[in-house]
C-alpha cells in the first residue's frame, strides 16, 4: 500500500481538565462524574446525540444492572440517575426495587412481579443532553476522534475531525470511551482482538404490532424453518422488545466482522438491512400479527459488541467472575450473563448466569500512558470474561470510577496509577455506586440467597 505524509498546523479549540471520547454508556457517566468532582470537562462523540448503544444502536435493556437471581441491583450512581431522569423510577428510588432482565423477554416472562429498567431511545437522549448540561459539561457532537500526540507518556493532544476541519484538544486527562478503545489504541497502548469476534448486528423497529410472549416463540420458529430451508443465513435470537406495547425492536441480524474495519463495518449496514427486511417479510407472510406491521426504522447504525480489548494493568478474567473474586479496587459491580455470541451459529446461545462479581479500578488503565483510561467494552478482559463485562449499567458504572478518578488526579496534579483508591471508592458511594455485593445477594425482602 502506499501512503502520504500529512503536516498541518491546526487550532487548539480547549484545554480542559479532562476530555472525554464518546459519549456513549461509559462516556456519559465519566463526563458527568467529572464535571461532578469540579473539573472543567469536554465531551465528544461523532454522533449527533450521546447514549452510545441506547440511541446509536437502539437498545432498551439495562443489563448488567441486576442480579437476575435476586432482582436486586449490581449497579447504582448515575444508572439509578438515568433511570429516574426517564421517568423509569421515582427520584431517590433506585435500591428499593426488584427489577427485571429486559434483555431476555423469557424472564420478563418469569417475573412479571419485577420493574422492567426500560431505556427508550428518545427519553434516553433527552435525559443525556439534560444530565450533561446540568453537570457543566461542554458536548461537541460529530465530532471523531481522529488521532492523538503523546509526549513522555502522557496524552499531549487529541486530534478531532468535524466540519470545522481537524481541530485539537490539549487536556490534562483523558478518558477513552469509544468502545474501541481508539484513543488507547492510538497512543499506541497494547490491546488484544479475539480471533473469533463477537458478531457486530443492525438492529429493526416495526410498528402496528403487539408484542407478547406466544410472538416471540412464533417468530424464532419461522426463522429457524426459514434457516433449515435455506431461506435465510445467519441469524441471532430473535430478542425482541418494546417501548410502547405496540412496537418491537428486534435484535435478531448477526453479522460477522470488526467494526474497527470500516469495509466490515459497511457491510454490517448493507447485510444487516437486506437480513432485517427479509425477515420482516417472513414474519410478515406467516404470522398474521403482523397484518398491520410496518417497518419503520433500521439503526441508526449496526453495533459491536466486541473489538480492541486494551491490555489494562490487570486484565479481567472469566475465573474471577465465577469465582467472583474480590479485588481491593473494585471500582464497580458485574452480574451479566457470560453472554458471547456466536460469529458462526444462529438462534440462541447458552448464557450462564454468574454472581455479583468486582471489576477493578486497574482494568481501566491502559499500559504505558498515565493521564489516560479506558471505560466501557473496550476495558482490560479477556474475550471471555469481557461477555459479561461489556454490558450498558457496567459501562456506566465504569465510566462514572473513570471520571471520578480523572478530576481527582486533575486537581491533585499526578498520575492515573497515584489515584487514592479508598477516597475514590469512598466518593464513587457517596454518589450512589453499589460495591458491596451483598446488596445484590439479598432478596427483596432482605432474605440472602
Ligand atoms: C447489537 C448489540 C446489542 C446489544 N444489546 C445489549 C443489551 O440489550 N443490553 C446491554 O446492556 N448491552 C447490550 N449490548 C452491549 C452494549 O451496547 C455495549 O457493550 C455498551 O454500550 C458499552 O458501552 P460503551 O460506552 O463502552 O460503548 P458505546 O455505548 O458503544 O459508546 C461508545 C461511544 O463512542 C462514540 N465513538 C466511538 N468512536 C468514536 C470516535 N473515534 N470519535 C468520537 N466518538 C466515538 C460512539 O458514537 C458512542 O457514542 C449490545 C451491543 C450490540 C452491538
Amino acid at each position: 500500500m502506499s501512503s502520504v505524509t500529512y503536516a498541518k498546523s491546526i487550532p487548539v479549540i480547549a484545554e480542559p481538565d479532562v476530555l472525554v471520547c464518546g459519549t456513549g454508556l461509559a462516556g456519559l457517566g465519566a463526563a458527568v462524574s467529572a464535571a461532578r468532582q469540579g473539573a472543567s470537562v469536554w465531551a465528544v462523540d461523532r454522533m449527533g446525540f450521546a447514549g452510545g448503544f441506547f440511541t446509536n444502536v437502539i437498545g432498551s435493556a439495562f443489563d448488567g444492572f441486576v442480579y437476575e437471581e435476586t432482582g436486586r441491583p449490581v449497579v447504582g450512581g448515575l444508572v439509578f440517575e438515568m433511570l429516574e431522569r426517564m421517568g423509569v423510577i421515582p427520584p431517590g428510588s433506585g435500591g428499593d426495587h426488584a427489577y427485571n432482565v429486559n434483555g431476555d423477554f423469557t424472564e420478563v416472562e418469569k417475573h412479571p412481579e419485577r420493574l422492567i429498567p426500560r431505556c427508550d431511545p428518545e427519553r434516553f437522549k433527552r435525559a443525556a443532553d439534560e444530565i450533561l448540561l446540568g453537570a457543566g459539561v461542554h458536548p461537541l457532537f460529530h465530532t471523531q476522534v481522529a488521532d492523538v500526540l503523546v509526549e513522555a507518556g502522557r496524552i499531549d493532544s487529541v486530534i478531532l475531525s468535524n466540519k470545522a476541519g481537524l481541530v485539537a484538544i490539549r487536556p490534562k486527562m483523558v478518558i477513552d470511551a469509544t468502545g474501541d478503545g481508539d484513543v488507547a489504541a492510538w497512543a499506541g497502548c497494547p490491546y488484544e482482538q479475539a480471533e473469533s469476534l463477537q458478531p457486530m448486528a443492525l438492529h429493526f423497529r416495526i410498528a402496528y404490532v403487539e408484542l407478547t410472549f406466544e410472538l416471540r416463540r412464533k417468530c424464532a420458529a419461522v426463522l429457524e424453518r426459514a434457516r433449515t430451508a435455506g431461506r435465510i443465513g445467519l441469524y441471532g435470537g430473535p430478542w425482541p422488545a418494546t417501548f410502547s406495547g405496540r412496537d418491537i425492536y428486534f435484535n435478531a441480524v448477526r453479522t460477522p466482522g470488526d467494526c474497527t474495519n470500516p469495509e466490515d463495518w459497511t457491510q454490517a449496514e448493507i447485510r444487516g438491512r437486506a437480513d432485517a427486511w427479509r425477515m420482516f417479510e417472513l414474519w410478515q407472510q406467516e404470522l398474521p400479527e403482523f397484518a398491520d406491521a410496518y417497518f419503520f426504522t433500521s439503526g441508526p447504525t449496526a453495533g459491536a459488541r466486541e473489538s480492541r480489548r486494551i491490555v489494562g494493568d490487570v486484565t479481567l478474567t472469566v475465573d474471577d467472575i465465577r469465582q467472583a473474586r474480590r479485588f481491593d479496587d473494585v471500582i464497580v459491580l458485574g452480574a451479566w450473563r457470560l453472554d458471547r455470541h456466536p460469529q458462526d451459529d444462529a438462534g440462541y446461545h447458552e448464557q450462564p448466569v454468574v454472581p455479583p462479581y468486582d471489576i477493578p479500578y486497574r482494568t481501566l488503565l491502559p499500559q504505558g500512558v498515565d493521564n489516560l483510561w479506558v471505560a466501557g467494552r473496550c476495558h482490560s478482559a479477556t474475550s471471555e470474561a469481557l461477555a459479561s463485562s461489556r454490558v450498558t449499567a457496567n459501562a456506566m458504572g465504569m465510566g462514572q470510577a473513570a471520571g471520578t478518578a480523572a478530576a481527582l488526579a486533575a486537581r491533585g496534579g499526578y498520575g492515573s496509577r497515584e489515584v487514592p483508591i479508598v477516597d475514590l471508592q469512598d466518593r464513587l458511594v457517596q454518589a450512589g455506586c453499589i460495591l458491596d455485593p451483598t446488596i445484590s445477594t439479598q432478596s427483596h425482602t432482605g432474605k440472602v440467597l
